[in-house]
């Protein structure tokens, strides 16, 4: 397969229907292509680091999760968008998004039963008024007509600051800071589950997130997040090309 066609043509993909909603890019705020769903203009779309490999590819042995579904390499356009979605209020956003992330689910074979979003930090949520990643979750589970459980992990304790921290050190101050909820744990049991966040760097929190969803029954834990970032330094670091 020629790697940089296909990322071209899916790129072009996410522009490929109506969303009447959007007069506005989501990245540059220019005037869209009113054929856009996913809410970008042309350039925007041409310009994002399309990327559709699992970050941690080489080192999968050290998390929870089974695969991980990214859209873009997490850099200045990814953040522009994810700013706008956790900072501006803009939750209509996350439809565009959501949009963007059901077609990465569709380039995959093997499609899940049940999709969960990463809990935010109270703290943060209550500032918002409302949690990116369940918007995300949300809007995608609708798009692909496959279900949705709002609530479906908590976070058990408040975590120190993991500014400083490196993934090993994260992963283990995370540790049993999630929980599926007891109210759903009937659904979990044998489930494909799709975790969705909005931006993964360490995978420490979608680790966590993962353990709790095995310990519950689940049988097989993908991410999807729209950017990731630093798990492609290490694969770099390890030698291995990318594309
Ligand atoms: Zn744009």
């Amino acid at each position: 397969m020629d790697w940089n066609n296909f990322l071209k043509d899916s790129g072009k993909a996410a522009l490929a229907a109506v969303f009447p909603e959007n007069i506005y890019c989501i990245c540059c705020g220019d005037v869209t292509d009113p054929d856009s769903r996913s809410g970008l203009c042309f350039r925007c779309s041409e310009k994002l680091p399309w990327v559709f490999e699992n970050p941690f590819r080489s080192y999968m042995d050290e998390f929870a999760f089974d695969d991980v579904w990214p859209c873009v390499r997490y850099g200045s356009y990814a953040r522009k968008i994810m700013n706008g979605l956790k900072n501006g209020g803009q939750s209509y956003m996350a439809e565009n998004v959501g949009q963007m992330l059901a077609e990465r689910v569709q380039l995959e074979w093997d499609m899940p039963d049940l999709f969960a979003a990463v809990p935010s930090h109270r703290s943060k949520m209550q500032k918002r008024g409302y949690n990116q990643s369940e918007l995300l979750a949300e809007a995608v589970a609708k798009r692909l007509k496959l279900p949705y459980q709002k609530g479906l992990l908590e976070k058990t304790r408040a975590t120190a600051s993991m500014r400083m921290a490196d993934g090993r050190t994260r992963r283990s101050m995370l540790e049993d800071s999630f929980a599926v909820s007891s109210r759903f744990a009937s659904l979990v049991p044998g489930k494909k589950v799709c975790l969705v966040d909005d931006v993964t760097t360490t995978g420490s929190t979608a680790d966590a997130c993962a353990r709790a969803l095995k310990a519950a029954g689940a049988a097989k834990v993908v991410l999807l997040v729209f950017g990731a970032s630093s798990g492609y330094k290490k694969v770099e670091e390890n030698g291995a090309a990318e594309p």
